[in-house]
This record gives C-alpha cells, structure tokens and sequence, in this order.
C-alpha cells in the first residue's frame, strides 16, 4: 500500500515512510492510494472471531509492503490487550467503552499500535526520531505511555501548565527514561503554536530528526477504525444498521470509522458530536471549511478550532458535498447542556458520563428524538 499527499505536491509513499515522517513534504495528509474492501465474510463471522484477529485482518492491507504478517500480528496483540465492551444505557442507545486502555482515554489503541510500528522500523537503524506532541491532556499520557522504552524513539510532550488534570500531569512526568514533559505557561494552542514551530525550524531539524504523533500520523489514525468492528462485533441486532455518534475534535477517531464504513462495515447514519467549536457544523450548512480559534470548554480534548482530519474525510466521499452529507451530520452541544446532561443520565439510567461522553449522548438523544425507530451506539472515550 502507497500514500499519497491530499496537497498533491509530493510523491507517494510506503507505510512505513507515512509513518516515520508523520506530514508528507508539501504539509498535506497522507492518504491511501486504494480503499481496500473489507472481505463479506469477515462481517458474517465477526462474532466467532478474537479482538485481535479482527484488528490484524482490518489493518493488514493498510500495512502491506511494510509489515509482514507475523511483525504486524504482534504489534496489533500488544495493542489491543484490553477489553472495548459495549453497554446497553436506554432500550435504543449503547455506549462502546473506549476507556479501559492503560491511560484511561481513548487515545491508547492509536497510540500503542503506532509507536510499536516506529519503534519496529527505527529497531536496526542508526537514527535517532524525536516524537514531539502538543497535549491538552488525553494524548500526552497516551503518547507517553505508548513510547515508553521504544528503543530509538524519544518523546518530548508540551502541556499547558494548570489545564491539564492532577492524574494527566502525573502520566505525562512521572515515566522519565526516554519521555520528556515540558510544561509551558501558556494555553494548548501556544503549545500547539511551540510545536508548529520547531517542525518548522531549519536549525532544529538539522540536528533532530522531529516528527508528531497526533492523528495526522497514519499509523495512529488507521488502527482507530478497529473501534468500529468490534462495536459491531457486539451489535446485537444485525438486521439493523446502528447510527453511530462520535465525540469529536481532530476528526481523527470519526474518519476512521467512515472509512471502515465506506469500506464495508455495516453501520448506519454518522453524527459528529461537537462541543461549541463548531467548524464542520458551520461547514456542512455552507460547505466552507472555515477555521477558527478553539473555544476552552468542559469537553476540553475536543477543543479544536481547526480538525486537521475533516481534509480526509472530503477525501472519503470524493469531493462530493451531497454524498457526505448524507453520511455525516453534526451537532453543537453548550456546556450548560452538558452539564445539564450528566445529570440526566445518572438519574435516569445509573449510567456515569464525563463531559465528552455527554457531549456525544446528549447529540445522539436529540437525532433519536428527530428518527425515533433507529437503534443508536455512541463512544464513550475517557473514564468518568
Ligand atoms: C482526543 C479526544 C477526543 C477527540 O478525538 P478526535 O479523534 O481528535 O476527534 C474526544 N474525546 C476524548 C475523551 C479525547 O481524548
């Protein structure tokens, strides 16, 4: 499998070149240059197959030409070594638990499945990669946690000092060895801007060799699609496409699984749950992709006021405007609401929600309310 740029200007490349630059030269995205189809079978014996079969079978022809079968089965065992259960919370709406990773958020299967690759292709060479990432909390600690020890890899993490939370600070500095945390006074996106910064700097790349490790990075955003298999893996009704709602802001996660949809997975209408950075909801009433400074809210890993991703998914429906909207719609929750929403649900089912999860059931509950026959699944991403 080849990747191509979405700015066109540089040339395609393998896997694992995708994966150690992160950014191809002309700044774009890197993309694949075929939508491998997922195998009909593998839909109708999901249920029989492990987690892991179903992550290597989905991410072997992304990896082919880079990995071979047995390198990439190990690297996808050490990734997907904890449980994604589903739970039903209403009689319509089901939440797939994305927390159960080592840091607790999502970020974790992304982050293990890619560092296991960098490390896997820096192992027998001289070379020496900087992984450096800006955090708002969730992908530091991932980031942290997935490069531990990787041999040749060194890891340096920007975070706002005061606004990430008492246990995100202890995982981003309490791991030493080969991770570095600098806390920067200042907001994400000056941490954002810091990181910008040096990938752009002559002098600094002359001495390190510097990439990132945010969702731009093929090998942190594909893996994130096996999400959505095992979702439906446990889907107890078959007959019935689920409509899936993502808390989103980097698009990096709800990509994915358009992609596994557009490949073959069996799922139904997509929402993009989003706090009041509300980018791609503005862009799908006027389909001008219009950035903004990001808005500090409670749902504050979703705070993105320009998601890097959405480029792929334009890509994903091939530039048409009326396909993709009919796939996708978008929804802007306040933090009132979100607030309001916590509540709610703990009265009413007993079910805990943190603010990203609300975000995303409160989105979901207002669709359900306008198509009130559809059965529903949204992501849960980091632990209450
Ligand atoms: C990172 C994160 C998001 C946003 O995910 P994207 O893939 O960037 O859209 C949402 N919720 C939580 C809890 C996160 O950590």
């Amino acid at each position: 499998m080849k990747y191509y740029s979405l700015n066109q200007q540089s040339s395609k490349v393998t896997f694992k070149e995708a994966t150690i630059l992160g950014q191809a030269p002309d700044k774009g995205l890197y993309y694949p240059e075929y939508l491998p189809v997922v195998d009909p079978q593998l839909i109708d014996r999901i249920e029989s197959m492990s987690d892991v079969d179903i992550a290597f079978e989905i991410m072997k022809p992304y990896v082919a030409g880079s990995l071979n079968n047995e390198e990439l089965y190990s690297i996808v065992k050490e990734t997907v070594s904890f449980p994604i259960p589903l739970q039903p919370v209403t009689n319509n709406i089901s939440s797939l638990e994305l927390f159960h990773g080592p840091t607790l958020a999502f970020k974790d299967i992304g982050a293990r499945f890619m560092s296991r690759c960098l490390g896997h292709f820096l192992k027998n060479e001289e070379r020496e990669v900087t992984v450096l990432v800006a955090t708002s909390g969730d992908t530091g600690g991932a980031v942290a946690n997935g490069f531990y020890g990787v041999k040749n890899v060194n890891v340096v993490i920007l975070y706002p000092k005061g606004r990430v939370s008492p246990v995100q600070e202890k995982q981003l500095t309490t791991l030493g060895k080969n991770i570095t945390a600098l806390e920067v006074d200042g907001t994400f996106d000056d941490c954002q801007k810091m990181a910008k910064q040096a990938f752009a700097d002559a002098d600094i790349n002359k001495k390190k060799f510097l990439t990132s490790a945010n969702s731009i990075n093929v090998a942190r955003w594909l893996p994130q699609q096996v999400y959505y298999f095992l979702a439906y893996k446990q889907w107890k009704q078959k007959e019935q496409k689920p409509v899936v709602c993502v808390p989103s802001g980097n698009f990096g996660n709800i990509c994915a699984g358009l992609l596994a949809k557009v490949t073959g997975l069996p799922l139904g209408h997509f929402i993009a749950a989003c706090n009041v950075n509300d980018i791609v909801s503005h862009y799908l009433q006027t389909q001008e992709l219009k950035p903004k400074e990001a808005t500090a809210t409670l749902s504050n890993a979703m705070d993105v006021g320009n998601p890097s991703n959405f480029v792929r998914i334009i890509e994903l429906f091939h530039q048409q405007f009326p396909d993709l909207k009919n796939n996708l719609s978008a929804d802007t929750i306040s933090d009132e609401d979100t607030v309001e929403t916590i509540t709610k649900v703990y009265k009413e089912s007993g079910y805990t929600l943190d603010p990203h999860g609300a975000v995303a059931y409160l989105a979901l509950d207002k669709y359900l309310q306008q198509h009130p026959m559809k059965k529903a699944l949204y992501w849960k991403q980091r632990i209450p």
